[in-house]
C-alpha cells in the first residue's frame, strides 16, 4: 500500500459558515474527512499533519511557508508522496515557494484545494482530494512518476511555479500560461511525462531563508511616479518588481528614468516583468524599454507574477551580488521559466 502524507493548512476545502456573520471560516481537518467516507475505500494508507490553526491562505506568509517545508522534510523519507490542503487564493504563491524551498525532491508535492466547501452538495473539494491522493501515489517500478511541486486542480495536473489563480468563479480556476500541462485526468489519469521536472541534485535540501524586502509598483497610463520614489527611497526595500506593459514597456518620462537610474546607483534589484499572464519580457524590442538596458535591470522572462516574487524572496535570503543575482534570478532553476526566453 502506498503511503501518503496530507498537510492540511486551511482554505474553502475545510470551512463552514460562522452563523454570526455569515462568513466562511477555516474548519478543522475531521470536517473533510467526515465528509469523504471514500477516503478510506482508496487504497492507500494516509496520514495528516494540520497546521494548529487553519487559515484562509490570505493570511500566508513566509513562517507558515517554512512550517510546511519542514513539515514535508520531516516525513520525506517515510511517504511516497505528499497533500497540500490550501486555500485557492494564494495557493500557487505557495506552491511555487515549496518549490524553491523543497530542493532536489524526487517524490510528488500536489497541491489542492476547492472552490466550494467540502460539505456543499456541489463541492468540487471530493474530486479534486481523491485525485490529488492518486497523482500523489503514482509509481513506475517503484520509483515515483512526479517528482516536482506540482497544483492539482479540475481535472488538470500543473507545474506549481508555472500556475496563476484566474478565476474566482469557476470549477477551472488556475491555468499555466507558458508551460503545458502535466497531466490531466479523466477515465485514467494521464501524465505528460516529457513535460515532468527531474531535479540534477541527489540529496533533498531545505532552503527556508527568504525575505520579504520586495516593492512592486504598477505602471498604468499617466502614472505618477511619487510610489516609486518611495519604493526607491526606503532603506528596508531590496528589490523592487516593475509590472511593465505588453513586453517591457514603461512611459518615456524624465522623472520615470531619473528614478530608475538612482535605483541601479543604490544596487536595488530592478526587476521587469509583465502585466500581460501569456508570453515574455523582451526589452529592446521597443524603444520604451531600452531603459532597462541602459540600467542593467533583472528579466523576469516568461516568469508568473507568483513565481516571480517567491523567487526574489528566495535568492534575496542568499545574499547575493547584483551581478549573481541577476543570473541566477534569470536562470531557470526549478521550472519556473522557459531557457531562453
Ligand atoms: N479565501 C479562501 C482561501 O484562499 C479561498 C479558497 O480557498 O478558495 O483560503
Amino acid at each position: 500500500m502506498k503511503k501518503i502524507f496530507i498537510l492540511y493548512t486551511g482554505g474553502t476545502i475545510g470551512m463552514s459558515k460562522d452563523y454570526h456573520t455569515g462568513s466562511l471560516i477555516p474548519f478543522q481537518l475531521e470536517n473533510i474527512y467526515n465528509n469523504i467516507p471514500e477516503l478510506q475505500l482508496l487504497g492507500v494508507e494516509l496520514s495528516s499533519f494540520s497546521f494548529e490553526k487553519p487559515i484562509d491562505s490570505s493570511d500566508m506568509n513566509i513562517a507558515l511557508w517554512t512550517e510546511m517545508a519542514n513539515v514535508i522534510q520531516k516525513n520525506y523519507a517515510s511517504y511516497d508522496g505528499f497533500v497540500v490542503l490550501h486555500g485557492t487564493d494564494t495557493m500557487s504563491y505557495s506552491a511555487s515557494a515549496m518549490s524553491f524551498m523543497l530542493q532536489g525532491i524526487q517524490k510528488p508535492v500536489i497541491f489542492t484545494g476547492s472552490q466550494l466547501p467540502i460539505g456543499d452538495l456541489r463541492t468540487d473539494a471530493k474530486e479534486n482530494l481523491i485525485t490529488s491522493i492518486y497523482f500523489a501515489s503514482l509509481q513506475e517500478n517503484q520509483v515515483p512518476i512526479v517528482q516536482e511541486v506540482s497544483i492539482y486542480f479540475e481535472y488538470k495536473l500543473f507545474r506549481a511555479n508555472r500556475t496563476t489563480k484566474f478565476s474566482t468563479e469557476h470549477f477551472d480556476a488556475y491555468m499555466s500560461p507558458n508551460f503545458p500541462l502535466l497531466g490531466t485526468s479523466g477515465v485514467t489519469l494521464q501524465v505528460e511525462k516529457e513535460h515532468l521536472w527531474t531535479t540534477k541534485q541527489s540529496d533533498f535540501t531545505l532552503e527556508t531563508n527568504f525575505k520579504n524586502t520586495i516593492g512592486v509598483f504598477t505602471y498604468f497610463p499617466h502614472c505618477t511616479y511619487s510610489t516609486l520614489r518611495q519604493l526607491v527611497e526606503d532603506d528596508s526595500i531590496e528589490a523592487i518588481v516593475l509590472q511593465t506593459f505588453g513586453s517591457g514597456n514603461i512611459p518615456n518620462h524624465e522623472e520615470n528614468f531619473e528614478i530608475l537610474r538612482a535605483a541601479r546607483m543604490l544596487e536595488k534589484k530592478i526587476i521587469v516583468t509583465s502585466q500581460c499572464v501569456l508570453g515574455k519580457i523582451n526589452i529592446g524590442k521597443y524603444q520604451n524599454s531600452n531603459i532597462f538596458k541602459e540600467i542593467d535591470a533583472i528579466d523576469g522572462k516568461d516568469m508568473t507574477t507568483e513565481s516571480i516574487i517567491t523567487k526574489c524572496m528566495y535568492l534575496l535570503g542568499k545574499k547575493l551580488s547584483y551581478f549573481e543575482f541577476k543570473q541566477q534570478y534569470e536562470s531557470n532553476l526549478f521550472g519556473e521559466l522557459t531557457d531562453n526566453s
